[in-house]
């Protein structure tokens, strides 16, 4: 048996997030969900009723950019028909007592991600991945600049109904916040505490962790070993700008996390070079994950330091990434109750299983 197939049972501390921890149990008994069935794909490239499909376009609001520019489209960013914030005055907040409302202000954009119905982010091209994500950066800064209010723009991707897309058609969202969202915050400030106190950004840190091959803990007193830790073991892919991670502490059984190698806080700070090797990256990480899951349905998201005046002073601690979280399980009433995740796969099995997965 190797380190990575013995039984964990164990809860792990999120080292960003110290609130948030995982219970990472993986003996049969432990078992305290069961994985939803998986839908099968939609993998048609056109549908005649689909809004997102080419010829369609009447369906959708006007488009509020094409790209390229000046040739058919590949990706087509719209207003969202359902948004959830919107930038109109119709609703003043009113606020009384402990009921304190901040007015739903923002915007929420939807980008059809590619002009072939239900192709995969593993299926699409290089070229076109880097197109994708030179277009988020684009949108992200318009919107930073289109009003100060706009403090956070949250990048995301919902793919296949297990991750709660509505509409099969490949596609990506934009939504634009006056407030930072808890998670980002969370990370931003524990960041922060962090370099404060080492002078050092902490997610730096975790990477030239992962990058430490081997690692031994030794009994202080008897000088027996106590632990061989092996911490090369989350390291998905490694690129010559970015890496893909198995966090230590995954909330999902196959959550990977892809973050830039050199130091940079602002995804607006990317260059073409990067998002080429980040584009390669993340094709080869989700090629692993659709062959480990067999159809991988997930919810991607970009976590980038805020626009916001009280986190200027962030650039040197807080280091942006993409998450990337397989939903291959239903929360139970014990996460929902108790906020503690289960993990029923160990993260050190899951990228052992992962980097398996031959690739050309
Ligand atoms: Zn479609
Ligand atoms: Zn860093
Ligand atoms: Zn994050």
């Amino acid at each position: 048996m190797t380190d990575s197939e013995k039984p964990v049972r164990e809860i792990r501390i999120n080292p960003i997030v110290p609130s948030e921890s995982v219970l990472v149990a993986t003996a049969r008994g432990m078992r305290p969900k069961k994985a939803e069935a998986p839908a099968p794909r939609d993998t048609r490239a056109h549908v005649d009723t689909c809004p997102f499909c080419v010829g369609n376009e009447h369906m959708t609001p006007p488009a509020i950019g094409t790209y390229p520019e000046g040739a058919p489209w590949q990706l087509r960013i719209v207003e969202n028909l359902y948004p959830v914030l919107g930038d109109d005055r119709e609703n003043p907040n009113l606020s009384f007592g402990l009921q304190q409302t901040i007015d739903g202000y923002g915007r929420h954009e939807v980008m059809i991600d590619h002009n072939q119905h239900g192709i995969a982010v593993h299926e699409m091209s290089e070229a076109h991945l880097a197109l994708l994500f030179s277009t988020y950066r684009a949108r992200m800064e318009q919107l930073y600049k289109s009003n100060p209010r706009l403090r956070y723009v949250l990048v995301f991707k919902n793919f296949g109904p297990a991750a709660g897309a509505s509409i099969a058609h490949t596609h990506s969202q934009f939504i634009a916040t006056p407030v930072v969202p808890d998670n980002v915050q969370d990370e931003v400030e524990n960041s922060r505490a962090y370099y404060e106190k080492n002078h050092r950004c902490i997610f730096c840190t975790l990477i030239d962790e992962a990058l430490t091959f081997e690692a031994t803990l030794y009994d202080r007193e008897s000088g027996e070993i106590r632990r061989k830790l092996d911490v090369g073991q989350f390291v998905i892919e490694r690129g010559k700008r970015f890496i893909a991670i198995k966090p230590f502490a995954s909330r999902y059984e196959w959550e990977v996390h892809i973050l830039p190698l050199a130091h940079q806080s602002d995804f607006l700070a990317v260059t073409p070079e990067d998002i080429a090797d980040l584009a390669r990256i993340l094709r080869r990480t989700m090629t692993r994950l659709d062959a480990v899951l067999g159809g991988a349905q997930y919810n991607y998201f970009l976590h980038s330091v805020p626009h916001a005046p009280n986190y200027a002073n962030c650039g040197a601690s807080y280091h942006w990434h993409l998450e990337i979280c397989p939903r291959t399980s239903i929360p139970t009433g014990f996460e929902l109750g108790s906020g503690l995740f289960v993990n029923t796969v160990s993260p050190e099995a899951a990228a052992a299983k992962l980097r398996a997965v031959p690739l050309d």
